[in-house]
């Protein structure tokens, strides 16, 4: 594990956007645990209080419900501002199309200037999006990538992609220190089992019997890697002078089919496997080059899949709320 030595040393006080949501909560966590105070910020449109309520007594911590598509006003000094507000699983942006363009686009604007104004160092939460249906593989920094604005998708992958240029405008422009973080498919605890993503969908069909709904054939691959990795990743970005964009994932590459059949397996069931439609635009392939990330941040991921699939799967289980409606109602923001 990266000890992460630098933040523990130099603790300050963080702003997360999106803090009660998956990644978001997991941020917040470790960053209490290396010292850190942190004010986490969410308006709980797909993020949830129950991601956070265990850090609520931590003398460190406070959460406050607000929307970073309206002004954000934070008092007092602060150090370093990640912004990982954003509905991130496909079904979630598809069903707010604008929500997520507002959030990308102002709500990235509001907190550079959060950070412009605290001298902070602002880290965006980007995405493998960015490179889109990929013609290159695996995909490095440099690619630019093969996106469709007009598509479904395009709500959520050019909206990352305008929050990119705009961090590297804020740092050009107003010399904000910032970093981008390029995350690919991620996995763990605290995922909604209804947010519509490949690995909870089929730990919730597994555990309830229900078919595995495989999109196409299931030869789409992609790459997952589990959430503390992921965040040793990001905080080791975090700790860095690096502006990136640097990708943080693992490179373990598996078709969506191998990985159905792998979750059925690890949670003994006796789901059967059922072909669905495959969504529009959804990418063939993709698989990180995290060769900057070895070599500048000294980062590779250590949780081997099978392990992590383990305890995701355990979690699950502890934690049975199949009903859990968000990411399948969810359109009241869309104004
Ligand atoms: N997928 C699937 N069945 C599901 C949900 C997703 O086969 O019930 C497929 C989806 O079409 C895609 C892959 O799994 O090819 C990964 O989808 P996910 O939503 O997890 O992430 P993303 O497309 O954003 O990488």
């Amino acid at each position: 594990m990266i000890t992460n030595e630098k933040l523990r040393r130099n603790p300050g006080r963080a702003v997360v956007t999106g803090g009660a949501g998956f990644l978001g909560s997991h941020v917040c966590e470790r960053l209490l645990g290396l010292g850190w105070e942190v004010l986490a910020l969410d308006n709980f449109l797909t993020g949830g209080a129950e991601n956070i309520s265990h850090l609520l007594e931590h003398n460190g911590f406070r959460l406050v419900r607000a929307d970073v598509t309206d002004y954000v006003h934070v008092a007092g000094p602060v150090q370093a501002v990640l912004h990982f507000a954003s509905p991130a699983s496909p079904i979630d942006y598809l069903q707010l199309p604008i929500a997520t363009m507002k959030v990308g686009s102002i709500g990235t604007m509001h907190a550079l200037g959060l950070a412009k104004e605290k001298g902070a160092r602002f880290l965006l939460a980007s995405t493998s999006e960015a490179y889109g249906d990929p013609l290159v593989h695996p995909q490095p920094e440099t690619y630019w990538g093969n996106v469709n604005p007009v598509g479904p998708r395009g709500v959520y992958d050019e909206a990352k992609r305008f929050a990119e240029a705009l961090t590297m405008a804020y740092r050009r422009a107003h010399s904000v220190d910032t970093a981008i973080v390029r995350i690919f498919n991620t996995f763990g605890p605290r995922m909604r089992p209804n947010d519509g993503r490949a690995i909870p969908t089929f730990i919730r069909q597994a555990l309830l019997g229900e078919p595995l709904t495989v999109a196409g054939d299931g030869s789409q691959t992609r790459s997952i890697c589990y959430v503390d990795d992921l965040i040793d990743g990001i905080l080791a970005l975090l700790q860095s002078d690096l502006p990136g964009p640097v990708n943080i994932g693992n490179p373990h590459e598996i078709s969506i089919l191998d990985l159905a059949n792998w979750i059925r397996e690890l949670s003994g069931s006796a789901s059967s496997t059922e072909f669905v439609a495959r969504p529009e635009d959804d990418p063939e392939i993709r698989q990180p080059d995290i060769t900057q990330a070895r070599e500048l941040l000294g980062w590779s991921p250590r949780v081997p899949i099978e392990t992590a699939l383990k305890q995701t799967i355990a979690w699950f289980r502890e934690h049975p709320d199949f009903s859990d409606p968000r990411g399948t109602t969810a359109a009241a923001d869309e104004r």
